[in-house]
């Protein structure tokens, strides 16, 4: 017995409207024009160039280079970025809609989509305006990728225990060390990355450098094999008296945390809006198999999940959407506000999964309906940008602080 792909996997119309019924007013009435716009754009573009092409990527482990660039040509990519540096200028929120379409339809795609902004982003705030110019325009334009250089074999959660060492010398810093789980380490061009000018200094000798993936002693590892986002790329970074300018430091010396700090705001954004987007293919995909087998009026005990599941992801979605907007408004955002959009959201991408797969039953095992993938690729997005129980442990310590103020 085979079973026929679904009709939104077969044509770019019938995915726009099938997503597009599944909208929700109470979502949308806090959009504005601008964002509805930006959501039409990628959904459009999402379902003529990026999610025809998800399963093969999957199958294939195939770098998702045509998507990513179909969607840097729909201008998709500069969206929090000031016209002069080649963005659009646009909110938050505008950026968490377009990341969930773009996850809706091809997770990987949108992993390798928001790393170039989590590259980028550090540039803008904290780089000098050459810097800026000289980098920015090329990692939105999708003409450069992009790394976000953190995590080490012995630090990612706990970033201040990080090794690689940036020593002063007389006119910029001689980097060493390795960086492990880089998203698209290996075709970096632009590495932001963080090293310790001073261990003893702990998280206060932590700095951040653009170094050019091009420069003598830079070196990548092999992409890991992984779980999920098989379109994207996660590799080892060496760097073997790597010599960075002066003025490729980002912020101060001894500044990097700060940089940290207001990076994880916006990436978390990302993880969240991911977290959204695959809750919202496991549902839709879910939904139309089972329609598609059973017609309009299906058994009770399949409605039931399916109206529980559409709730969740519409309060996931208005979470997702009021810390973005808060992020608009304000640079002074509480981290349990951003550490419950994040552990929320991407719970809600994973036990979506899980939940359609196992309405689905035998055929949730199924490659050609595209649960299983959304069940693989949800699983990191709980992981990284700060795990969910690091997530729990900052959302804890608030709280419990708060009370302690109380008293
Ligand atoms: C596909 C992928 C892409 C990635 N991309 C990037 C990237 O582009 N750039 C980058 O810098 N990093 C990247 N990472 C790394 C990722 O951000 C880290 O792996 C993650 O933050 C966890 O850090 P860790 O590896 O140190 O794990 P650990 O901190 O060792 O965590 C191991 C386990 O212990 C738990 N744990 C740790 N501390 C505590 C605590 N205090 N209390 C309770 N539980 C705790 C964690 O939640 C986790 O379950 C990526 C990882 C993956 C898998």
């Amino acid at each position: 017995m085979s079973i026929e792909p679904l009709d939104l996997d077969a044509s770019p119309k019938a995915y726009v409207a099938l997503h597009d019924a599944l909208d929700e007013p109470a979502a949308d009435a806090a959009l504005t024009e601008r964002e509805l716009e930006v959501r039409a754009v990628a959904r459009n573009v999402v379902s003529r160039e990026v999610a025809p092409r998800a399963a093969g990527l999957d199958e294939a482990e195939d770098f998702a280079h045509d998507s990513v660039q179909a969607l840097a040509s729909a201008g998709l990519m500069g969206l929090v970025f000031p016209e002069r540096l080649g963005g659009t200028d646009d909110t938050n929120v505008a950026y968490a809609v377009a990341m969930e379409e773009i996850t809706a339809g091809c997770a990987a795609t949108s992993l390798v989509f928001m790393t170039q902004m989590h590259a980028a982003y550090p540039i803008l705030i904290a780089g000098s305006d050459q810097l800026a110019e000289r980098y920015v325009p090329g990692l939105v334009g999708g003409s450069t990728y992009g790394s976000l250089g953190i995590t080490e074999p012995q630090a990612g959660s706990d970033v201040a225990s990080l090794r690689t060492t940036a020593r002063p010398t007389g006119d910029g810093y001689l980097l060493n060390g390795s960086k492990t789980f880089i998203t698209t380490g290996d075709r970096a061009g632009v590495i932001i990355c963080f090293a310790t000018t001073d261990r003893s200094l702990g998280r206060r000798g932590i700095t951040a450098f653009v170094v050019d993936g091009s420069w003598e002693g830079v070196t990548h590892g092999r992409p890991f094999a992984k779980l999920g986002m098989h379109g994207s790329s996660t590799a080892e970074l060496f760097f073997d008296g790597v010599w960075i300018p002066a003025d490729h430091l980002l912020g101060d010396e001894g500044g990097g945390w700060q940089v940290v700090m207001s990076s994880v705001v916006k990436s978390r954004i990302s993880a969240a809006a991911q977290g959204v987007g695959l809750a919202r293919a496991a549902y839709a995909r879910t939904l139309a198999f089972l329609t598609r087998q059973h017609g309009a009026r299906l058994p009770d005990e399949q409605t039931f999940v399916l109206a529980e599941l559409r709730g969740r992801i519409l309060q996931g979605r208005l979470l997702l959407h009021a810390v973005a907007r808060q992020v608009d408004s304000s640079t002074d955002i509480p981290t349990g506000q951003i550490g419950m959009m994040k552990q929320a959201c991407t719970d809600l991408g994973f036990s979506t999964a899980v939940a359609a797969t196992r309405l689905l039953g035998p055929y949730g095992d199924l490659a050609v309906l595209g649960v299983e993938r959304c069940l693989r690729d949800a699983k990191v997005t709980q992981i990284y940008d700060g795990t969910n129980e690091i997530q729990r442990l900052l959302i804890g310590r608030e709280t419990t602080r708060a009370m302690g103020e109380l008293s």
